[in-house]
């Protein structure tokens, strides 16, 4: 095996062997197909990444297929949300395709799988059905309407087709072997009635193709070549290939299904049902709340589409289901937005800081840098007073040793401005701070090159001028569930692994230059984490979400 082979998944590696037998590279074809029945989640993110990215290794065409064959479930709003998502990972499809586009031609398929003996109409109940089907070790009973003569099946699928039957009243059934050892192969529903409206193809249905029927049918229309799918797929091959034969000619290419495991991240669930389930139970706000793993929920959250393709990129595409840690994802978030994302001083805690010695009126503005890890991101200037807000957190009266934050006494440099001395503290009647008093060393500039400026201390601290600040409302997410996998045990529902405590809204304070932010603006607010500018704030007045802590909290708390 070469250098190169070795580094192959397994899925380019059956590419690769088509490859050198069966498929030349211009045939190589792939789509992403998802049902338009909610939003899209961080697993299909990596289904996505695996598609598109075969695509552009292969410089092969992907088709965006809607999956839209239930229209009980599927909305208009999902089809826009998905491609939305799509393009915002930055991936472009070559056709934006409809299964319910090829309803006729399924239609006229199965009319000729009728009029071959392979498909006949069952006039039981789904209930008569399921109690013939059998189990796993004991043959299914074939159905008293097993064997209708084609003229009589032909009529009944076309009142199918027009409406003229009860909903319940018929099905039509691939006819294969109720007795065969893969239970799928025991005449699988093909088509059942339903009279709904279809957000395409409106009332001109009254009968709906099932997955297993659709599925592959649409992938041999639209020429796809490789046609992957997760694991629970892995016994409906069978019958994706048996479809396959009776549709295409001889010697004609036929797409060939592959699978994959899911992938599932911790302390969430990634189920569209159960995501719904979640927010129309109120649990969360909508389907893009940030503390949702769906790639809107992500993206206003403050992901990057860079962080999510590297996070899939890294996780890869595996044989085996698993659960990743949420907190892989926050890495590959802190590792983006670590190149990317301006610096600026924000106190989410704050407690005031008078400097004694600094004049009543004066201010002035300090010189600061953007982001130490670009360079070409510049400096900006960042107003400086009297009174300042720093963070509660970084002062204590009395301190051992080990704290190199302010306390009475000792030094701590205020980070692009001066070196201060803690001197005392102000309380009220509760003996609760409310402002500590310090003096500054007027010589300590950074940045002014004096000898004072480059004394070294211990700590540096972040700050905002209490006059300038901007008041903010920051809204700080923890994970959505209690435990690593809500979905784990059988005997309890997922609901119930809810965190209450999942979301905190505060009110923090920070530096003026925000007031003109956009949304979806991301900075690192320093010393505490990565922030993202929220739809929901107004003109001036942003509000902002926390995307990741600067370091993994979470592996602290454990
Ligand atoms: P859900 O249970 O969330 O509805 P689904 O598989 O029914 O998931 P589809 O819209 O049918 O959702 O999925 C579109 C594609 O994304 C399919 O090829 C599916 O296999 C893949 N996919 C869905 N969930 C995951 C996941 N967790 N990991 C990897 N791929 C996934
Ligand atoms: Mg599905």
């Amino acid at each position: 095996m070469t250098e190169e082979k070795k580094s192959l998944n397994f899925i380019e590696q059956i590419i690769e062997e088509d490859l050198q037998s069966t498929h030349s590279r211009e045939s190589l074809k792939f789509r992403f197909p998802p049902e338009p029945n909610g939003y899209l989640h961080i697993g299909h993110a990596s289904s996505i990444c695996l598609n598109f990215g075969l695509g552009e290794r292969y410089g092969a065409p992907v088709n965006l297929r809607f999956d839209d064959t239930n229209p009980i479930k599927e909305e208009q709003e999902y089809v826009d949300a998905i491609k939305n998502d799509v393009l915002w990972l930055g991936f472009k499809w070559e056709k934006e395709c409809y299964a319910s586009d090829y309803f006729q031609q399924l239609y006229d398929w199965a009319v000729e799988l009728i009029k071959n003996g392979d498909a006949y109409v069952d006039s039981q109940t789904s209930e008569e059905i399921a109690e013939q089907k059998g189990t796993p070790t004991e043959a299914g009973k074939e159905s008293p309407y097993r064997n209708r003569a084609v003229a009589e099946n032909l009529e009944l699928f076309e009142k199918m087709k027009n409406g003229d039957t009860p909903e319940r009243g018929h099905v039509l059934r691939a006819k294969i072997d109720m007795a065969a050892k893969n239970m799928l192969m025991r005449d699988p529903v093909m088509y059942r009635c339903l009279h709904k409206n279809h957000h395409r193809t409106k009332d001109n249905w009254k009968i709906y193709p099932m997955y297993d029927w659709a599925h592959g049918e649409s992938d041999f229309i639209e020429s796809i070549s490789h046609s992957f799918c997760t694991l629970e797929f892995l016994p409906h091959r069978e019958l994706y290939n048996w479809f396959l034969e009776k549709v295409a000619q001889r010697g004609e290419l036929k797409p060939k299904q592959r699978e994959f495991a899911r992938r599932n991240l911790s302390h969430t669930v990634v189920s569209k049902r159960k995501l719904m389930q979640l927010v129309e139970q109120g649990v969360v706000n909508s389907w893009d709340d940030p503390r949702m793993p769906t790639i809107s929920g992500l993206r206003r959250r403050g992901y990057t589409p860079n962080s999510i393709r590297k996070f899939a990129e890294s996780i890869g595409v595996g044989k085996r289901e698993n659960i990743i840690d949420a907190s892989h994802l926050e890495f590959c978030a802190r590792e983006d937005l670590n190149k990317t994302a301006p610096r600026v001083m924000g106190v989410l805690n704050p407690v005031k800081l008078v400097i004694t010695n600094y004049d009543e009126d004066k201010e002035e503005f300090l010189e600061t840098e953007n982001n130490p890890e670009d360079e070409t991101a510049g400096t900006r200037n960042i107003p400086f007073s009297r009174e300042l807000y720093i963070e509660r957190e970084d002062f204590k009266e009395s301190a051992n040793r080990k704290f190199f934050r302010l306390t009475l006494g000792k030094e701590v440099r205020l980070k692009s401005a001066y070196i201060i001395k803690g001197e005392d503290v102000v309380k009220d009647a509760e003996g609760n701070i409310t402002e500590i008093h310090c003096t500054y060393d007027p010589k300590s500039k950074s940045g002014s090159g004096s000898e004072e400026s480059l004394r070294k201390v211990k700590g540096t601290l972040h700050w905002v001028s209490v006059k300038h600040a901007l008041k903010a409302e920051i809204r700080l997410y923890d994970r959505l569930f209690t435990v690593e996998n809500p979905d784990g045990d059988k005997e309890k529902d997922f609901m119930q692994f809810v965190n209450p405590n999942s979301l905190e809204t505060i009110t923090g304070f920070v530096e003026p230059s925000l007031k003109s932010a956009a949304v979806q603006d991301k900075f690192q607010f320093q010393r505490i984490g990565y922030f993202c500018v929220d739809k929901e704030s107004k003109d001036g007045e942003p509000i902002f979400n926390r995307t990741v802590t600067l370091r993994d909290s979470w592996a602290k708390k454990k």
